[in-house]
């Protein structure tokens, strides 16, 4: 007799299979084209010289850097020590606008916006924004879709559409810093304030999606005005437990927040509910 206490609720549940029945994980990304080089992509001692490769004399990095890490904009007009002529294009080259805002639904209380983005291919994110009293807190996704096929996740079941950049990642983040600084979460408590906690938590397993989630946290946490300065321990990394990458990120030399998802009690609710942990 099992031992079983609890059962989940299944009904209207869907659950891509195989032949065999097994439920379906997908690990590699559909083929598609890649999103425009950011400068969030680019480790902070590469930047010289790969702003340099397009043509740009390589101390602008650190005036782009400046603007974007630490004024949170990307708009050429507001980026009044380039040179004028050419700072469109400049700015373009080094700074594209990854993320498309699609849709924003906001609380009657100000203090919670969920963000709908559009990414350069069409792939479509989520991401909110959340102020509590002493924290702002901000849940990214880290791939457009999900290959972890979880039966109550609606992202899981639209499969794995493609890896995030890190560029798209940290995007996020500077783009709700843009927004509390415009006043769009409701009255600031001081002038600078801005997301200081981050929990991977929007769509996607982060851990899937290794190197590119790595990258973006090493932005993350590089001082201002080369990254956005923020404390590991207030960065939460959630899995549903694919075991290489927590051993990989066990190894990282930053004291990161994580976080596993059980979602059940005993192992074998928890192979039908997270398909990877069988
Ligand atoms: S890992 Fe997370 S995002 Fe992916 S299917 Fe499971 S619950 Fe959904």
């Amino acid at each position: 007799m099992s031992n079983r206490q609890v059962k989940p609720k299944t009904e209207g549940w869907t659950q891509k299979k195989d032949e065999s029945g097994k439920p379906l994980l997908q690990f590699a990304e559909p083929k598609r084209g890649k999103p425009p080089l950011h400068l969030a992509d680019i480790e902070p001692a590469d930047r010289g010289a790969t702003v340099k490769d397009l043509g740009i004399e390589a101390f602008r990095a650190k005036q782009l850097a400046t603007h974007y890490f630490t004024h949170y904009t990307s708009d050429p007009e507001k980026m009044t020590d380039l040179p004028k002529a050419g700072r469109e294009e400049l700015v373009g080259k080094v700074l594209p606008r990854v993320l498309t805002e699609v849709k924003r639904l906001q609380t009657d209380d100000g203090k919670t916006i969920k963000f709908l983005w559009r990414l350069f291919d069409g792939a479509l994110v989520e991401s909110v924004l959340m102020r509590y009293t002493n924290r702002i807190t901000l849940c990214i996704s880290s791939q457009a879709g999900c290959g972890m096929n979880c039966p109550f996740c609606a992202t899981g079941q639209a499969g794995l559409v493609r890896n995030m950049s890190a560029g798209e990642i940290v995007d996020q983040i500077v783009r709700a810093n843009e927004i509390i600084a415009a006043g769009g979460l409701g009255k600031s408590k001081h002038e600078d304030e801005r997301v200081n906690n981050i929990v991977f938590m929007g769509m996607g397993e982060p851990l899937a999606n290794y190197n590119k989630v790595m990258s973006a946290i090493r932005t993350m946490v590089e001082p201002q005005p080369n990254g956005l300065g923020m404390s590991a321990r207030n960065i939460t990394v959630s899995t549903v437990g694919l075991v290489p990458g927590i051993l990989k990120l066990a190894d990282e030399d930053l004291p990161l927040t994580f976080a596993l998802s059980l979602h059940a009690p005993d192992d074998e609710l928890r192979d039908d509910l997270i398909p990877v942990n069988s």
